[in-house]
């Protein structure tokens, strides 16, 4: 495992990347991002390629925090999109499609520019285990091919669904080669170094502690300060700042995953043969896949407090050997969990505090896609190249708890997310 990174498969595999110094003595740039996850490194990346400058600052490495612990299932669209479309009509549904595969887009493009190596592979299947999520997911196919045929759908069901995942646990699946999965820890220390080769400073082991707003914001750590014309908060729900705008608006939710040892090539054939990412279309889902050294990557729920669980692979396990019995005796290697932002609007947090204070989290489980897109949005609307999808999210009314600053408020907040949680498990039952 690399030093500094929690224990995880990715921390095991992610192999040699650049260490970034602290933050000593005060500097000065266009630019402060807070947050070396998917938000802020995209965002970074925006920025330098508009020519300005950036310090980055994160309290641990970059990857850190969900960017670099999460499914890496790469899935099309976002959490809120609907609500985002009714409330500005025709012209939040235009926003909305053109977003559906932008932050892939952008990903491959990253990818490319950079020459990252994070394991990209194509497809995202998504399986049904009730005849309602089966009628729900077919309806979705059928707006989804008539919307964007281009986009490789194939609906399947009985003996292929059988052939492709190997068990017969789901009644059928939509296939989306557009979507697809890749490994976080990679892509973010690859975003990391593109934004550092292009002039971005970035220092590790510079928890912020204080922000002092102005005309020009301060920003403070432990052995140095940084000056900024703006500054993006892209800490997620990680950080303790008090920015009272965003106090309340939303909670913390916990995923947990686990890696089974290399499987032999054969069982990785009969069980996954084109190594699609998988997830089920429940709310509060399972999804899985198989990593590039030949591992089941199995992630999903394991309570409902959010308390970290004493064994991870105690209670994901047995769902995995539900869908897979052939895995039974598998040894699991790795377990690790993160924390993701749950907002209580429900549509991802984007926008700004006064003139230059802009922030960006809140993408539930969507992150991969939706982190990009919105570090690059946000790097956008700083840069004042484009506000187009930026100006909706930061339109949308943000929605928090009474007293949000209070911490017995919050912590009300966080057992109404459980509780939602917990509805929503069972009515992915019926
Ligand atoms: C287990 C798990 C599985 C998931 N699976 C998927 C999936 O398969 N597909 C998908 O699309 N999404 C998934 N998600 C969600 C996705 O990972 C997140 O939505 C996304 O990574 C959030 O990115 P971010 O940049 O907002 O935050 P983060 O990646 O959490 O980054 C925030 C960073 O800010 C830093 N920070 C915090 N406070 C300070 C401070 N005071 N000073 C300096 N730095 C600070 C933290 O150290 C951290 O590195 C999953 C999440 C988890 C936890």
């Amino acid at each position: 495992m690399q030093a500094g990174y929690p224990s995880s498969w990715y921390a095991h595999s992610v192999g040699a990347h650049d260490d970034y110094s602290a933050l000593s003595g005060s500097q000065q740039a266009d630019v402060c991002i807070i947050g070396g996850g998917f938000t802020g490194l995209s965002a970074a990346c925006t920025l330098m390629e508009a020519g300005k400058t950036v310090i980055l600052l994160e309290a641990h490495q970059v990857g850190w925090g969900a960017s670099g612990r999460n499914g890496g299932q790469m899935i099309r669209g976002f959490v809120g999109q609907e609500k985002l479309a009714r409330r500005f009509g025709e012209e939040g549904a235009k926003a909305v499609d053109a977003m559906m595969w932008a932050g892939h887009d952008l990903i491959r493009r990253r990818i490319d520019d950079y020459g990252i190596n994070c394991d990209l592979t194509p497809g995202w299947l998504e399986v049904a285990s009730t005849p309602r999520q089966l009628a729900s997911l077919y309806h979705h196919y059928n707006e989804m091919e008539t919307k964007f045929p281009d986009r490789g759908w194939h609906f399947m069901g009985g003996d292929e669904l059988r052939a492709t995942m190997g068990g017969d646990q789901f009644l059928g699946g939509l296939l989306s080669m557009s979507d697809g999965h890749l490994h976080p820890l990679k892509l973010c220390v690859g975003l990391a170094h593109g934004a550092a080769s292009k002039g971005a400073s970035i220092h590790e082991h510079s928890p912020v502690t204080g922000i002092e707003p102005g005309p020009r914001v301060r920003v403070m750590t432990a052995d140095g300060d940084v000056t900024a014309d703006h500054l993006l908060l892209a800490a997620n729900v990680h950080h303790q700042l008090p920015i009272r705008e965003l106090t309340g608006t939303s909670s913390a939710a916990a995923s947990y995953m686990m890696a089974t040892e290399p499987l032999d090539s054969a069982l990785l054939d009969e069980l996954n043969p084109k190594r699609y990412a998988i997830c089920d279309t429940k709310k509060v889902c399972d999804y899985f896949r198989m990593s590039s050294d030949g591992r089941v990557l199995f992630g999903g729920r394991v309570n409902y407090s959010g308390r970290k669980p004493k064994s991870v692979q105690a209670k994901l396990l047995p769902r995995l050997l539900k869908i897979w019995p052939q895995l039974e005796g598998v040894k699991i290697t790795h377990e690790w969990g993160g924390r993701l932002g749950v907002p209580y609007g429900q549509v991802p947090l984007i926008g700004r505090v006064g003139d230059n204070i802009w922030f960006g989290a809140g993408y539930t489980g969507h992150g991969v896609n939706m982190g990009n897109l919105a570090g690059d949005m946000l790097g956008q609307a700083i840069a004042g190249t484009s506000t187009q999808h930026f100006d909706l999210f930061a339109k949308m009314p943000k929605r928090r708890v009474p007293f949000g600053h209070l911490s017995c408020a919050r912590w009300l907040g966080q057992q109404a997310v459980s509780l939602a949680v917990f509805y929503y498990w069972l009515k992915d039952r019926l």
